[in-house]
């Protein structure tokens, strides 16, 4: 099948391009999730413009970060950061904290374009995505958003990364601040990496770590590190009962 744009996973990235994309092509989205941007793998913040503008102050477009209100889940002030021996740091810096799946969802379906869901991209060569339904597209154009484990990155020997491992909860009857968001670093916690408490409103939170699996003790896995940073680590369980 013939076509203008072929956009190769639909999450953030293939979301907002499908949005970018004139409705004058000939487009479609290939996804293989069943429902956009579910379940979230994200913690689901974003700076506000004026943040951005400080972090970017090149960029020529700033309409990106015009995040529309009804995606907004949270609005967060301040970051507190924790170290090991307990000691904080506070710094005032605005975050949206948002529904990133129905963000996606949206942004994809609003953008007009075709969606085929619940399919993979199988494979890639000469120029052809094969998809798991066993179609063969031919766009002129493919926009890889595939992800972090691009499978077509991998295909064209540009995928070249070092992963680190995450994992987050979404927790009710989170009793912190909600205008702030908890990050804990030290390698006691995260080796490599962080932790994090992410209000959602409401006493709902993301709650999540990443750390560098070759820095960690002998044994350890994410997994563990989470449920440490949930049930033991005394600056986060505070918050967690
Ligand atoms: C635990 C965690 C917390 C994070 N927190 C934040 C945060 O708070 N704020 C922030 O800005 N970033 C955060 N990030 C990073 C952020 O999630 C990524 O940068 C972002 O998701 C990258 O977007 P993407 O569209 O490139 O990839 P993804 O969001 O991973 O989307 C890739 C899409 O491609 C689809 N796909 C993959 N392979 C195939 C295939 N073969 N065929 C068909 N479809 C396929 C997937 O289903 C998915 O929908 C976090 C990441 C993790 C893991």
């Amino acid at each position: 099948m013939c076509m203008d744009v072929a956009v190769a996973g639909v999450g953030v990235a293939g979301a907002f391009t499908l949005r970018s994309l004139s409705s004058n092509l000939e487009v479609v989205g290939i996804d293989k999730r069943e429902r956009l941007g579910y379940p979230v793998e994200c913690g689901e913040i974003i700076p506000t413009k004026k943040e951005i503008k400080v972090l970017l102050p090149e960029l020529d477009d700033y309409s990106l970060f015009d995040i529309p209100k009804r995606f907004e889940s949270n609005h967060t002030k301040y970051f507190e950061f924790t170290l090991p021996d307990g000691r904080q740091f506070n710094v005032d810096f605005e975050m949206h904290v948002v529904n990133r799946d129905e963000m996606i969802h949206s942004i994809a379906q609003e953008s007009g374009h075709e969606l085929i869901l619940n399919t993979r991209v199988a494979d890639f060569r000469d120029g052809e995505l094969i998809l798991s339904n066993e179609d063969a597209l031919r766009p002129r154009v493919i926009a890889a958003c595939d992800g972090a484990n691009s499978k077509i990155a991998k295909k064209l020997g540009v995928w070249n990364y070092t992963l680190v491992s995450a994992k987050q909860y979404f927790m009710e009857g989170v009793e912190c601040e909600e205008d702030t968001i908890y990050m804990y670093v030290g390698n006691k916690i995260a080796p490599g990496g962080y932790a994090w408490i992410i209000p959602k409103g409401d006493g709902y939170a993301n709650v999540g770590i990443g750390f560098v699996r070759e820095l960690a003790r002998p044994g350890d896995n994410i997994h563990k590190a989470l449920d440490r940073f949930v049930k033991e680590y005394p600056h986060s369980v505070r918050f967690l009962k």
